[in-house]
């Protein structure tokens, strides 16, 4: 199916082209044309998948059908887990507008950096604001915009605003909207938060489960190599020279680890940068411009760092450290495999971790082969207080044998931010 034929007017097909996709993915071919009928849309769609522009154009045709005032009201909102995320939807809108008849204002609000020059950039209004919930509310009191024009909302990777405990942010801002209004939610996964959410939020939903189709999953080889802890680093030496890999991502359980880890490969000549949430904003930017660019090879990262950044034909993730959880898990692998492209997904398996392992392939109803690699065949074995479920001071992403509840999960998501600084295993 072409983009002509999503009912999409000649100036946006055009700035698809411009960002040359010649075709639209199945989220794109599904959502465009329900949106622009104005309809709510419930998306289970993995980040790769084209999500993005799946309803950025559709929202920019209906600011471009829309009557421009001074000063300018928000039509549109988008809401969304990290900072990220928000620079990447926040660029590609403004890509996408590039080529339009008139000029469009967005503004993109996250917190961790100063507020001020975020309320001189709402002055006069925006068009479309893509936020952050905390940082959105501090400027909704501060008076620099109010949200009683929206006529769009959509949430983006809705099951990880949940996850980060972003639940309150949310009623808040949802009891400032109009309430006649469009709504579409995205998500990766859908457990009964989201469930629950898409329920309180949508009216008569189109429903579009694009990541359970076969032909649309993204071709990710995963793979599950052993190894004992002390040696990953020389193990990712090993595979980085052998395999020549020209970008790679690798995660990490900490920021600790991060900066080790690269000071490592840096030490053995292969170009690495760490991201992690002691970055600058500035530094974030390079590092990511630079391993777009191709003069970075290596990205260290941890998993909050990481999220949402959008690294084009990106051939490899390496899970250094396991995630903490199989939600994670399917997050970090969806890094590779993007927009048709084969990916390679490669797990670290030391003894320690092994059981947690398990466990991400048991929720993810998986089953890989464990491989061994010729020089770093494993010799440690499981410590057994460490190999059990329920353990969480392992440093691989820790082991999680039950159900968390809603309150494990805030407090998981504020105790992450500060185990960051914890050290990992040797
Ligand atoms: P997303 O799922 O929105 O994070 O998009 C993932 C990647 O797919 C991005 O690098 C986009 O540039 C790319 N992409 C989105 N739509 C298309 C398309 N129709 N054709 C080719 N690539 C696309």
């Amino acid at each position: 199916m072409p983009f002509t034929s999503l009912g999409l007017q000649a100036a946006l097909t055009q700035a698809a082209h411009n960002q040359d996709y010649t075709a639209p993915t199945a989220i794109q071919s599904a959502a465009i044309p329900a949106i622009l009928q104005g309809r709510d849309v419930l998306a289970t769609a993995q980040t790769g998948s084209g999500k993005t522009a799946a309803f950025c154009l559709p929202l920019l045709q209906q600011w471009l059908n829309s009557r421009q005032g001074s000063p300018r009201q928000v039509q549109s909102l988008i809401l969304l887990p990290t900072r990220e995320l928000a620079v990447q939807v926040g660029h590609l809108l403004r890509d996408l507008s590039l080529s339009l008849p008139r000029r469009l204002k967005v503004a993109v609000v996250f917190g961790g950096v100063s507020i001020n020059p975020q309320m001189m950039a709402l002055r006069g209004g925006a068009d479309i604001v893509v936020a952050t919930p905390g940082r959105l509310l501090d400027l909704i009191a501060h008076n620099a915009l109010t949200l009683s024009s929206v006529s769009t909302l959509v949430l983006d990777e809705a099951d990880r605003l949940l996850d980060l405990g972003f639940a309150d942010e949310l009623g808040s801002l949802l009891a400032m909207l109009p309430p006649y209004r469009q709504n579409l939610l995205f998500s990766a996964t859908f457990p009964s938060a989201v469930r629950q959410l898409a329920e309180q939020l949508l009216s008569q939903p189109l429903r579009i489960d694009i990541a359970q189709t076969a032909d649309t999953a993204p071709d990710i080889n995963q793979r599950a190599i052993e190894v004992d802890a002390a040696r990953r680093t020389m193990l990712l030496r090993h595979l980085l020279q052998s395999h020549g890999w020209d970008r790679v991502l690798v995660f990490v359980a900490s920021r600790h680890t991060a900066d080790r880890v690269t000071g490592k490969l840096q030490s053995a000549g292969i170009s690495a940068a760490a991201l992690h949430g002691d970055c600058s904003q500035g530094q974030r930017g390079q590092v990511v411009a630079d391993i777009k660019s191709g003069r970075l090879q290596v990205l260290v990262a941890t998993d909050v760092a990481a999220r949402g950044i959008d690294i084009p034909r990106l051939p490899v993730v390496v899970n250094y450290d396991l995630p903490r959880s199989p939600v994670d898990y399917i997050h970090r692998i969806g890094r590779t495999g993007r927009a048709g492209a084969s990916g390679e997904a490669i797990s670290f398996i030391s003894a320690d971790c092994a059981a947690h392992f398990k466990l991400i392939e048991k929720r993810q109803q998986l089953q890989l082969p464990r491989e061994q690699i010729a020089g770093f065949e494993p010799t440690d074995t499981a410590n057994p207080a460490q190999a059990g479920l329920a353990v969480d001071h392992t440093g691989n992403g820790g082991i999680k044998g039950k159900r968390k509840s809603k309150k494990d999960k805030l407090r998981e998501a504020a105790a992450q931010q500060q185990t960051e600084d914890q050290p990992d295993a040797p």
